[in-house]
């Protein structure tokens, strides 16, 4: 499948379900941002405190937690988003537990997105890139597709969440970020600004923002442009059948 195959986007409800503030505007912003524009609520659900994300000694684990949360709260308005929320399983400890599938889940019964946006699980490292995925990440994806299917989708799973009110809901479109390999490009041309205020506000994880910024946008570029867009931002889609 190519971008051309698919059919045009146009969610009510969007949910990015990612480990650590960042993680969304990072891999997904310009689209969040494009989506909000076209109409729809889009809403943040990050799994852990993000409390390990620095590398500055002076910087305590509590004082981090803080800071990330209003840099993401920043982030999220940058793109015209709704609203976050944030759970706290430890940063670098995140696991793909029944809980955790459990909350993922209670959130999308309650908030009922067309189109759930998270990390694709599969990317364990990239030679090319030199990187290894961040377990969190790893753990954030599968947990999400988890909770995408069956979880949020079946009355009797969680039977708790549906006695709690909480109804079944299925999800139509799932984005995974993968940097390595897309199937579905958005033009984020006219997003691209946005994209980089919102990753403007996490200047605790940015420590040469001028560079970052440069990177992020060369990269839209270089993405786009398979698809003949001046920016965009690729996507593993997968579209469930109802
Ligand atoms: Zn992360």
């Amino acid at each position: 499948m190519t971008t051309q195959d698919f059919p045009e986007l146009t969610p009510k409800v969007v949910l990015g379900v990612a480990a650590h503030p960042d993680d969304l505007d990072f891999g997904a912003s310009g689209t969040l941002a494009a989506f909000a524009a076209k109409g729809a609520a889009v809403y943040y659900l990050l799994l852990t405190d993000g409390s390990k994300g620095t590398s500055d000694t002076s910087v305590n684990a509590d004082d981090l937690v803080k800071t990330r949360q209003q840099e993401q709260r920043a982030g999220i308005q940058a793109i015209g988003g709704k609203d976050v929320k944030f759970l706290s399983y430890k940063d670098g400890e995140l696991e793909v537990t029944m809980d955790v599938k459990r909350d993922i889940a209670r959130e999308i019964r309650a908030l009922k997105p067309d189109v759930v946006i998270t990390m694709d699980p599969s990317v364990l490292y990239s030679a090319a890139r030199g990187m290894i995925n961040h377990p969190d990440h790893r753990a954030a994806g599968q947990a999400t597709l988890d909770a995408v299917y069956p979880l949020a989708r079946d009355h009797l799973s969680f039977p708790e969440l549906f006695a709690a009110g909480f109804e079944p809901h299925k999800v139509s479109t799932l984005l995974l970020i993968n940097f390595n390999d897309q199937n579905y490009t958005v033009d984020v041309s006219q997003t691209i600004d946005l994209k980089l205020q919102a990753l403007e506000a996490h200047a605790s994880q940015m420590p040469d923002m001028a560079k970052t910024k440069a990177t992020v946008r060369d990269l839209a570029a270089t993405i786009g442009g398979k698809s003949g867009y001046q920016f965009g931002e690729g996507f593993i889609r997968i579209d469930i059948p109802a």
